[in-house]
């Protein structure tokens, strides 16, 4: 069994520093897989810290606090960043722009568990666009816990062609693909968490398992904090509008099909 530790870059969706937005928002989806990536360790026997930081005073205090949560553990194999890439929004071309990895330098150890990532992320179909040493990046130094250092860019969410793929293979698989290049073996898939989204409308005073299954999918999509017991009570009522308005849904507190077909491109 090893240790590690995952986080998603930038702040939450609706705080400052939250990252890239393009046709998902990076912040949402880095923290989707994010969980995913822990939840794929932890199945292979092996224990995943979560330090990713919600809000900060800035893009390099939010930096010092990720870094406080990795250097808080020891002992630690690897520590790895999620994040998507942006460049120029560019539309569907049959180009999908694709997947690096960052490290401090590619003479290190730090790169072989980086290139792993990167292969397997290409059997997804995302294009290889290769290992890239960043020694300005401050995620990239000062870790004291033993572990090596890689930061993933997982696609452009700015590249309809990267976004299309991703919403075609899913959360889970990517995670599952940054799990196994860090471990360097095939994870099995079968009995891996998943969160699922079913269709009813969802609304204040709904009580069952699907009330359950949103509470679930808002708590690790925005951190809602939500208490998983199925009911539909204010403060679901709250995350539910909080998290229609991010996305420019009609800001009803009803989660009915809009709703959910937004939900679907995080849950998938
Ligand atoms: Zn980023």
């Amino acid at each position: 069994m090893a240790k590690y530790t995952v986080h998603a870059g930038h702040a939450a969706y609706g705080n400052k520093y939250s990252g890239a937005v393009g046709y998902c928002a990076e912040s949402v989806v880095d923290r989707a897989i994010c969980k995913s990536v822990i939840s794929w360790l932890q199945k292979a026997g092996h224990q995943a810290y979560d330090c990713t930081v919600d809000s900060g005073l800035s893009q390099s205090n939010i930096i010092t606090k990720i870094k406080k949560n990795i250097n808080s553990y020891s002992n630690i194999e690897c520590n790895i960043s999620i994040h998507l890439n942006a460049a120029a929004k560019s539309k569907a071309d049959g180009k999908v722009k694709g997947c690096e990895s960052l490290v401090y330098s590619t003479v290190s150890n730090d790169s072989v568990i980086a290139n792993r990532i990167c292969l397997e992320l290409k059997a997804l179909g995302f294009t290889n666009r290769g290992v890239k040493a960043r020694i300005d990046l401050g995620i990239l130094k000062g870790i004291k816990n033993g572990g090596k250092n890689v930061l993933v860019e997982c696609f452009f969410c700015d590249d309809q062609d990267d976004y299309n793929l991703f919403t075609k293979v899913g959360v889970n698989e990517i995670g599952r693909a940054i799990a196994m290049g860090i471990l360097g073996r095939a994870i099995p898939r079968s009995g891996c968490i998943k969160v699922e989204i079913a269709l009813p409308v969802l609304k204040k005073g709904s009580f069952n398992l699907e009330v359950k299954k949103l509470q679930q999918a808002l708590n690790i999509i925005m951190n809602a904090n939500l208490v998983e017991d199925g009911k539909f009570g204010p403060a679901t009522e709250l995350a539910v509008k909080k998290w229609q308005q991010a996305e420019g849904l009609t800001v009803d507190g009803i989660y009915g099909l809009a709703s959910y077909r937004k939900m679907q491109r995080y849950t998938s």
